[in-house]
């Protein structure tokens, strides 16, 4: 893995990520070719050896700048406070000017060598001509300003990488782990597998995932879900690592260990959004190759003309567009960890610019705009069938599914106390239902009309006092035994994130479900909701997206169980209650970890908020380089000013986009109020 990060993080000349798998002009200041393996940067570190946190690299260049800042600084001192020290003052400017020059040259010669020509060459130029003139203050104060502008760079933008340091810090590196006799043991947390017992005690950290057998406790998840509220949690609960035991011991079972946890999703998620490149920085990259050319000719014509030395080399200097390239990543990588501290992970760099113009939401209804905790309100037997009967049948086969309807069931049967039956050949037909046999008989559960598509004769008229409730039907073999009704509730926030979507900009939503037309009606009814369709198949909410889709760019919302093929279909895919759930973080592009709908509205805001961080970061960034370029050449600027506007306009940049990092604190500020009433 940190072989992987290093690729992403090294801060060239140009501040730019260079790991590109379609161009091969990647090579930085720090003398490091992303592409090969054996190459050293200007810290002199090999990267190859370096452990996968710290930042010794900019550690080291953080020296280089030092060192050679303090010389070039001391010849300035002396020049100004000792007149007649003149030697002493040059001195120490050429050294000064040579330790901070070398590392940049030596990295453009390498390139040059290679038959690379990309930005570092313009600085390196500019430096070499300061060299050659020997004005070494000047050489050193440009060579300066390049090192403070990369540390800037690998210090800021590489948040990414600070926020994976953030989460491996959160799994602790020791766990107990109990022996068969109950005795514990203390093991490294990377040794435990899957099925171990381990106990976790108040204040720990879980290292793994795993599922609590004894003991019960409350739980912060917020480091995943972003929700600052705890959880309680007893045995049978799933528990996550990198959250937080708070109040009890618990002994849990491991269920996933490293890469295979939440959190080691979370952490790959994480990585794959860095190193996703946005359309823009695409277009930078493709037209970097004639960049540097271009501005070369520049240079040389304006030397032509002038014959003025010093404009060539703060053109040179102020060409290196550090600030427009800097302008989209810094930004996207700010607000990609925003979203995360917020529970909501965001996979690919360009899903957040579509989230930015998304104008159409397609939810599903079930456990996304309800809150799927159905609860059976009646068990209609036929035919002299009690409902404990239906109930026992209907939970036997049900209890191998965890669809929401088949968690109502299975939960009713549990206090109900029923004795289960033993079933074999269990299937479940998403969005349809779920068969099995016990005792030689075909037992199914599920919606009206797959039963009729098995040939099943259903009790004639749909039954009145069903009307607002989900129903499902259960048979053995050709005969229909009744039918079970079920409530849901709508969630609370529903209604409040239609209307914030709404203010942001969304057109058009709609909500298709599973569920019969009349509970559809009803909950449409309550949400101002422009249009729904019920009876929907997995298949038939694909169709629908797409036919939204065509004039829209639509976001789809669901569970990401039986909802992916949709999640899919949707422009961007958002999967709700991903704290757990493989295929839900698979099959979206962002997985929100928790079921709070607010955040939603704040992965929307986040996006547009970004939008226009980046288009300011790039306005800015053109400005200072264009502007500074033109009065380089009129010869209004002086190479020390083009050093020292360089990295101040990419010092703006960096702050600029920084500002993202805070959206959505208001959202954890409002949990933790409403936890503490
Ligand atoms: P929704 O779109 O409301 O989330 P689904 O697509 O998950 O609904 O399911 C559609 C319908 O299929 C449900 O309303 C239910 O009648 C039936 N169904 C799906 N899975 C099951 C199951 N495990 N047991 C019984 N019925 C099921
Ligand atoms: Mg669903």
């Amino acid at each position: 893995m940190s072989e992987h990060i290093h690729n992403h993080q090294h801060g060239c000349a140009c501040g730019h990520d260079h790991h590109d798998h379609e161009h091969d002009h990647g090579h930085c200041a720090c003398g490091h070719d992303h592409h090969h393996e054996d190459s050293t940067c200007i810290c002199g570190h090999d990267h190859k050896a370096e452990g996968g946190v710290g930042h010794d690299r900019s550690m080291g260049r953080v020296f280089f700048a030092l060192v050679g800042g303090i010389l070039t600084a001391n010849s300035f001192i002396l020049e100004a406070l000792l007149p007649e020290q003149q030697f002493a003052s040059y001195m120490s400017a050429l050294f000064g000017a040579f330790i901070l020059a070398l590392p940049i040259i030596i990295t453009a010669v390498k390139d040059l060598i290679k038959g690379k020509v990309y930005m570092n060459e313009l600085v390196a130029l500019a430096i070499l001509a300061a060299l050659v003139k020997a004005d070494f203050q000047t050489a050193g104060i440009i060579a300066f300003f390049l090192l403070v502008t990369i540390i800037i760079e690998t210090r800021t933008a590489s948040g990414a990488q600070r926020s994976i340091e953030e989460l491996i810090k959160l799994t602790p590196n020791t766990a107990s782990l109990i022996g068969a006799d109950g005795s514990e043991k203390e093991v490294a947390a990377q040794d435990l597998h899957v099925g171990d017992r381990i106990r976790i005690r108040p204040g720990e950290n879980f290292p793994v995932d795993g599922q609590i057998i004894s003991g019960e406790s409350t739980v912060n998840q917020a480091s995943i879900t972003g929700e600052s509220v705890p959880v309680e949690k007893v045995a049978g609960d799933d528990v996550f690592a990198g959250t937080q035991n708070l109040t009890g011991a618990v002994d849990v079972t491991v269920t996933k260990v490293g890469g295979e946890t939440t959190l080691g999703k979370v952490k790959e998620m994480i990585m794959q959004a860095e190193a996703s490149r946005t359309p823009v920085v695409r277009i930078i990259d493709r037209y970097a190759g004639y960049y540097t050319p271009t501005v070369l000719m520049i240079a040389w014509i304006t030397w032509w003309f002038s014959r003025d030395m010093d404009s060539v080399i703060a053109f040179l200097v102020i060409a290196c567009p550090c600030a427009v390239v800097l302008a989209t990543p810094t930004a996207v990588v700010a607000a990609v960890a925003a979203a995360a501290r917020l529970g909501i992970f965001i996979k690919n760099i360009s899903h957040l610019e579509l989230a930015s113009r998304i104008s159409a939401f397609v939810f599903d209804k079930t456990g996304t705009l309800t809150d799927g905790l159905l609860s059976v309100v009646k068990l209609q037997g036929v035919d002299g069938v009690t409902p404990a009967e239906l109930l026992r049948s209907a939970a036997s086969v049900e209890r191998f599914s965890n669809h929401p309807t088949a968690l109502a069931i299975i939960k009713l049967a549990q206090e109900a106390e029923l004795e289960l039956d033993g079933v074999t050949g269990f299937a479940e037909e998403h969005g349809k239902g779920v068969s099995g046999t016990v005792a030689g008989s075909l037992y199914r559960v599920g919606r009206a009309n797959w039963m009729r598509e098995n040939g099943l004769l259903l009790p004639e008229s749909d039954p009145d006092e069903a009307a607002g409730m989900s129903v499902v039907y259960v048979s053995k073999d050709d005969r229909v035994l009744g039918w079970i009704g079920f409530r849901d509730k709508i969630r609370k926030e529903s209604q409040v994130l239609l209307s914030d979507l709404r203010r942001l900009g969304v057109r058009y939503c709609a909500m298709v479900t599973g569920d019969r037309q009349s509970v559809a009606e009803e909950v449409a009814g309550q949400l101002n909701i422009d249009e729904f369709k019920s009876g929907c198949l997995p298949e038939t909410k694909v169709e629908f997206v797409e036919n939204v889709k065509r004039d829209h760019t639509v976001a789809v919302v669901g569970d990401g169980v039986n909802d992916a093929p949709a999640l899919a279909a949707g422009d961007l895919g958002i999967a709700m209650g991903a704290i757990g759930s493989d295929i839900a973080i698979n099959s979206a592009s962002v997985a929100l970890m928790t079921n709070d709908l607010r955040r939603i509205a704040m992965l929307i805001f986040l996006a547009k908020k970004s939008q226009v961080v980046i288009n300011q970061n790039l306005i800015f960034g053109m400005l200072f380089v264009f502007g500074g370029m033109i009065l380089s050449i009129v010869g209004l600027m002086t190479p020390i000013w083009a050093a020292v506007i360089h990295a101040g306009s990419t010092l703006v940049i960096v702050f600029n986009s920084a500002r993202l990092v805070r959206t959505g604190e208001e959202l954890t500020l409002a949990d933790k109020a409403e936890s503490d009433k």
